[in-house]
Formats: C-alpha cells, structure tokens, sequence
C-alpha cells in the first residue's frame, strides 16, 4: 500500500498498488468472501495506468524512446488517457487515433491532458486508409522514434500485470485467494494476473467475463473466431469483435456473458450498497459473479477477487445517467428507485 503520510514525487509514483477491498453487501446471498482490488485508486483512475507506464518505461529501457520522441495508440478510452498522463510527466509527445463515435468529453479529456488527437471515420473498415487504425499506422511509419502501443496485440500488456496486479493480489490475499474474476477485452488484465496466481497456486479458479455481442467465450471453447457471435453491444473495453494477441486464453478457465442491461443496474448496485463509484465494466465484473453465484459455484471459505478496472465518473452520460438507462429501455423491467430519488422545489 503506498503510506499515509508519504510526499510523492510526481503521479506516476501512485501507480499500481492499489487497495483490495472487502464487499460487504453486494454479493452477501452467496457464501465465501469477495473482495474487490479497486483500480480507480490508480491516478488515471484506472487499470490502464500500469501498462501505459510498463510498456513506456520498457521501450524506454530498451532504448527506443527518448525524451521528445512520441507514443501514437488508437484508443479513446482509458488507455489513451493513462498513456497521455505518462507523456506529460516523461516529456514525450502523446498521438492518439479515435474513432469519430467517440464522446466529444472523452476527447476534450485526452485534449486537457495533452494529447494530440485525429478523430478518425467510424464507419470505413479497419484496412480503408482514413481508419483510425490506418492513421495511427501511418503515422508511426512517418515519425522517426516513435512507439505504437497497440494494447490488443503487445505482450507487454500481459507482462504489465504479471508483474504488479498479480503479486500485489497475492500479497494481499496473503495467497488465500480462490478465484479471480475479471473482464476480458483486450485480455492483458486477466491474461497477466491469472499466470502470476496460478504460478502461485495452479488451484485458482479463472474466470474471465465476456460481453454478449463478443468473440471471446466462443474462441476460448473451441478455438473458432465465429463471426456470427459478433453484433453491437453499449458496455465499452469488454469483449471484442476480433481474437486479441494480448490475450493468454491457456490461463483462463472459463468465461460467462453478461448483458448490457444486467451490467448497468449492477453498477448502480455497487454504488448504493459498497459506496463505491466504479465503472461499467465493475457493474460486468459483478454480473458474472452472481450468474456464477446462483448456479452455486462459490463455498463457504472461498476467497473470490473481482477487479473493478476504473472510475464511475467516466460514464456520467451512459450507466449514470437516467435519461441514457430510458433510452435504452433499461428502466423498462426494472424501475429503479433512483428515477425517484430527485425533487424539485419550485
Ligand atoms: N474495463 C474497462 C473500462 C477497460 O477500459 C478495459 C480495457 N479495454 C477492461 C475493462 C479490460 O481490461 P483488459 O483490456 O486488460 O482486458
């Protein structure tokens, strides 16, 4: 745990170490104990702060990047945020390549902290020149020194949290730990903290959760890409449309589905009965645990840790947001008391 009192010399020294904390309520209709390593502790607020800075700081350790040298990566979402952050503190020049169906916020954030963003055609195909893959490609290609993460196909990713999440689980857990669960989108998290653990102890059970609408339960059962579990899904950085590189599929046990809609009422669930306000993907996260839950496979004495991966306050105008959850029709079977919880006084 990083020391109350301790003066830091910068945000980077916050990342990783984050706290494992125990779920009281939330999953208290099923025996053993939960426990959630909560990543919005991180400074980027999520999972991806320690890939950006491993995967930087191993390029730099190698030689390839030099302070003024620039790191492209096609992603709006938590890892271009990360990947911003540790280009400010180590002076690099930060390209991102996003897709124009990504939210003006996000964009304004990666703009805020310091990004140079191409907002790229959401609706050509990844191989037409004006993708954001394409660009990013491109761009690598022109700027001499410079670093394409690519977090779906770089092993490093899977490194990342070999190298931290895994031993600080196992520290924590003081190896008392049964099961990890965890969400699979790229598959680094999973892939990296799951070989760490059952090096530990090959007993750990492994289990990844994956989107309905994603590729990744149905590769992981028969080694198929099948196309035709491909449709669109809203929860973002789980699942996938493609078979990620990053992924360790012989670590993984087994993966549930869960739904978009299930996903969203969960997270609103966790803020009102741990206090925690955590992402779309922690709602996920815990979705699969009470689909595993109620088929019975926890006992007494078990000791299950959920990764909740990042913040709440990123999905404002989607999971916490109740005109989005209506135009959804997630309000439709369920009328959450929330909708109710507002008065106003004229
Ligand atoms: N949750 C969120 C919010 C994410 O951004 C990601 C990353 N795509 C994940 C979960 C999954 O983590 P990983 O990519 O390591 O599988």
């Amino acid at each position: 745990m990083k020391h109350k009192n301790q003066v830091f010399d910068n945000v980077l020294d916050l990342v990783g170490n984050t706290p494992l904390i125990k779920l009281n309520k939330i999953a208290s209709e099923f025996k053993g104990n939960f426990y959630a390593k909560v990543e919005s502790f991180n400074p980027g607020q999520s999972s991806k702060d320690r890939i950006a800075l491993y995967i930087i700081e191993q390029a730099e350790k190698k030689g390839i990047l030099s302070p003024g040298d620039t790191i492209i990566e096609t992603t709006s979402g938590n890892t271009g945020f990360s990947i911003a952050m540790v280009s400010i503190i180590k002076g690099y020049d930060c390209v991102l390549a996003v897709s124009s169906k990504s939210s003006a916020d996000k964009i304004d954030m990666l703009k805020t902290m310091g990004a140079k963003v191409y907002v790229c055609p959401a609706h050509v195909s990844a191989d037409d020149p004006r993708s954001y893959y394409q660009v990013a490609k491109r761009l690598h290609e022109e700027m001499k020194g410079s670093v394409y993460i690519n977090q779906y196909f770089n092993e490093l990713n899977i490194d990342a949290h070999y190298k931290s999440t895994g031993p600080e689980i196992w520290e924590q857990t003081e190896g008392k730990i049964t099961h990890l669960v965890a969400c699979s989108g790229t598959g680094g998290t999973i892939s990296g903290t799951a070989k760490y653990l059952k090096e530990q102890n090959p007993n750990i059970k492994v289990i990844g959760v994956d989107a309905f609408g994603s590729v990744i339960k149905k590769y992981h059962e028969t080694r198929e890409f099948d196309k035709k579990e491909i449709y669109p899904y809203r929860i973002e950085g789980l699942g996938k449309n493609l078979i990620p590189g990053a992924t360790n599929f012989d670590v993984i046990d087994e993966f549930v589905k869960v739904t978009d809609e299930e996903s969203a009422h969960t997270a609103r669930l966790i803020a009102k009965t741990e206090g925690m306000f955590v992402g779309y993907t922690s709602g996920a996260v815990m979705q699969g645990i009470k689909q595993l839950g109620d088929e019975g496979r926890f006992k007494e004495g078990d000791n299950v840790v959920v990764i909740f991966p990042d913040h709440g306050s990123r999905y404002m105008s989607k999971v916490y947001s109740d005109k989005w959850m209506n135009e959804q029709g997630f309000f439709d079977s369920i009328n959450e008391a929330a909708i109710q919880n507002i008065e106003y006084i004229k």
